[in-house]
């Protein structure tokens, strides 16, 4: 009895959870695979975090010269450095303008 409860305490894992992990080879590393991207995660809070505030989000920046879309400022930035040379370089925030379209408005009410 204790010797069994000893080997599943050495072993440390469930055979049927490795044999699943194996069905994603991509993911090999990481414990917690986000159900709806293709993005994936060594430990749990990482993946509660990406669900609530990144995974289905609109990408908040935008590039004030075409439609490109990063949640990430830094992304748009080099995006713009890259794509279009000798224009400024900065990011339309698109929640930062509705704010401020919302508070014109009640303003005028
Ligand atoms: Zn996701
Ligand atoms: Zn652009």
């Amino acid at each position: 009895m204790s010797i069994i409860l000893f080997s599943f305490l050495l072993l440390g894992f469930d055979p049927l959870k490795t044999l699943d992990d194996t069905s994603h080879p991509s993911v090999k590393n990481k414990k917690f695979p986000c159900p709806n991207c293709p993005s994936a995660f060594g430990q749990k809070p990482s993946l509660t975090r990406h669900l609530k505030y990144e995974c289905g989000q609109e990408p908040r920046f935008q590039c004030p010269y075409c439609h490109f879309r990063s949640k990430k400022t830094s992304d748009v930035y080099s995006h713009v450095r890259r794509k279009h040379v000798n224009y400024k370089v900065f990011a339309v925030d698109i929640h930062g303008e509705l704010v401020k379209n919302l508070l014109t408005k009640t303003h005028w009410l």
